[in-house]
């Protein structure tokens, strides 16, 4: 061996170190202190929840947007103005259920409260019909409801559930095995038998009762508020030939005219003789329901570094913004660790790396610190930025995505230094390597890879918004602590988040960013695991 050589290899060796120093400089500006400052404002009760579009995001997105302006990034995206900005605004669609009631009796029922709905509808302004009663509303052998009854045009009030005697034998099957007219699913075997009569409406009197009843409705409520799913495209829905109006009895007994009492005594009539009635009650309804479109309008918050000698190639670090907003019973979803605790290393890392720049330190290659929203609901923007990108995606070196990096879940109460990995190894064995030496070199956190399993039933992989970029053959690390009984809560708050655990994976972040930035050659792209 030679005495340049080795001089140059000290050299080399030397000059590593320095780099090192270098980077830990900047590393240890991320501090568990720092995190939460950011984090109490995030994860305020004042932001409710940031639920996607809300004033609440929005007031989430000012923030992250005035920090990245206070670090010095560049406005990239082009606001709805036209002009330079850190938001990339976009729409999403939503139907809902604008005005919905039900008036009989001269009174007005309120929806999710009185009555729900089983299916959709839209009806044309607030129209009227004559109700009619119509017993358990069966067509069968030997039992029929609507043997003696014209219901064309009508709203139909029927029963839950079939007749059965006082030994408990159900007159359909004539057994004590209820027939398909009893259950969850019957209420559409119901309405089918009622539209095949030509009936226009049809009420369902729930079993149900007092705060049984009020416990469905309230479930029924948060799941129609469920089904009304956000999408990237206006949406054409489906209306059903029939909807089934399901009342409290309340409501059935205001429907005919009559009362709570004498539409149970009608019901104990048919029990004990095993016939409908002859003559039920009858009486007038008038409702409304009405499917509206929402347009709502959001924004993925983009800061830009620009690199030195290799600026024309980008690594994005990326979080959500946003969250899922007030519970329908009041309570908000502050989501301090989903993400607000991937929001914040966003900002600590920006923060990072722009002193590092100020100080001549900056990164070769560029950085775009990418806080996206509409995650919660589908991924949106993420997919819109992977549409729509700011920087050509061609040039984009590598994805860091952070989201959920806060807390500790039940396999590793004991040991809380860790984190899951996903995706490193998926498309580039270089990435993998890079991530684990940042590790061994300046953390020491277990890495685990039990959800880069492509076997494990999870699918994280698919789950968070690198996939978007992982689907356009964009390397990506997926920085996550694992589910915990608080995760889409109320209980997910800032008191909860583990600072001291949470910085030292943010420096991980940091220190493989750093590399990624750095390093001569760009990583390659050399697999496509699944
Ligand atoms: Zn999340």
């Amino acid at each position: 061996m030679t005495k340049y050589l080795l001089s140059g290899l000290l050299l080399l060796a030397f000059s590593q170190l320095h780099a090192q120093d270098t980077a830990t400089k900047y590393a240890e500006t991320i501090t568990p202190a720092d995190l939460k400052k950011h984090l109490v404002i995030i994860a305020s009760d004042s932001l409710e929840g940031r639920d996607t579009g809300s004033e609440g995001q929005k007031k989430a997105a000012d923030y992250v947007s005035k920090h990245f302006e206070m670090y010095g990034l560049t406005p990239i995206a082009t606001d709805s103005a036209g002009t330079k900005s850190y938001y990339q605004p976009y729409d999403l669609y939503q139907k809902t259920w604008g005005d919905v009631f039900v008036k009989a009796d001269g009174r007005k029922f309120a929806f999710n409260e009185d009555f729900y709905l089983n299916g959709l509808l839209n009806t044309d302004g607030e129209v009227s019909a004559s109700a009619v009663f119509a017993g358990y509303g069966i067509e069968a052998n030997g039992y029929n409801d609507y043997k003696d009854l014209d219901v064309t045009g009508k709203a139909v009030v029927i029963l839950e559930g079939e007749p059965k005697d006082r030994s408990g034998r159900y007159y359909v099957n004539d057994s004590d095995q209820m027939s398909s007219w009893s259950g969850p699913q019957s209420w559409q075997k119901k309405a089918a038998a009622a539209m095949t009569k030509g009936a226009k409406y049809v009420f369902m009197v729930s079993e149900k009762e007092g705060k049984e009843f009020e416990q469905l409705v309230k479930q029924r409520g948060i799941m129609a508020r469920r089904m009304n799913g956000m999408s990237m495209k206006p949406i054409q829905e489906s209306l059903s030939n029939m909807a089934v109006f399901t009342v409290s009895k309340e409501v059935g007994a205001a429907l005919l005219r009559t009362s709570p009492k004498k539409l149970s005594g009608l019901q104990q009539d048919i029990n004990k003789k095993g016939q409908p009635v002859a003559k039920g009650p009858i009486g007038t309804v008038s409702l409304k329901a009405e499917r509206k479109s929402e347009t709502i309008g959001t924004e993925n918050v983009a800061g830009f570094m620009e690199g030195t000698d290799k600026k024309d190639e980008v690594v994005v670090i990326s979080a959500h913004l946003d969250h899922i907003g007030i519970s329908p019973d009041g309570q908000i979803n502050n989501g301090a660790d989903d993400d607000g605790s991937g929001t914040v290393s966003l900002l600590e890392l920006a923060q990072a790396f722009s002193q590092a720049k100020a100080e001549g330190n900056g990164p070769r290659r560029s950085i775009l610190f990418l806080n996206v929203t509409g995650e919660e609901k589908g991924l949106f923007g993420s997919e819109f930025y992977a549409e729509n990108p700011l920087l050509p995606l061609a040039n984009t070196v590598v994805n860091l995505n952070i989201d959920m990096i806060g807390r500790v879940d039940k396999e590793h109460a004991e040991d809380p230094k860790y984190v899951y990995l996903i995706g490193s190894d998926k498309l580039s064995s270089e990435l993998h390597a890079i991530s684990e030496a940042a590790n061994e070199a300046h953390v020491g956190y277990k890495l685990d890879y039990t959800f880069n399993d492509p076997k494990d039933p999870n699918r994280f992989y698919y789950r968070s918004d690198h996939y978007n970029f992982a689907k356009k053959g964009i390397p990506v690390i997926f920085y996550f602590t694992g589910v915990h009984e608080d995760y889409h809560r109320p209980g997910d708050d800032v008191e909860k988040i583990m600072f001291d655990k949470q910085a030292p994976i943010v420096k991980l972040v940091f220190y493989t960013a750093w590399e990624l930035a750095n390093r001569e050659e760009r990583i390659k792209v050399d697999s496509n695991k699944e």
